[in-house]
């Protein structure tokens, strides 16, 4: 993945938090991003991803077993 040089690089994750099914991959994943709401669904609680954690966010979005989870 390209870095921007400047480190205002923002990338950001979105739940379709309907469809999760609460197995807790992503916040067990990337725990800096996602995490598990009072409601039981996963949710984002972050306004954008620290660079450390983006290909762990990555990681979560790919392996979410309900393809819920969209980073960009
Ligand atoms: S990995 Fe997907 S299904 Fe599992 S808790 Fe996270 S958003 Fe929900």
């Amino acid at each position: 993945m390209l870095e921007n040089k400047k480190g205002d690089y923002n990338m950001k994750a979105y739940i379709k938090r309907e469809g999760c099914i609460s197995c807790g991959f992503c916040e067990t994943t990337c725990p800096n991003v996602f995490r598990m709401a009072d409601d039981g669904l996963a949710e984002v609680y972050v306004d954008e991803v620290p660079s450390t954690d983006e290909n762990s966010a990555i990681e979560a979005q790919e392996n979410c077993p309900v393809a819920v989870i969209n980073v960009e």
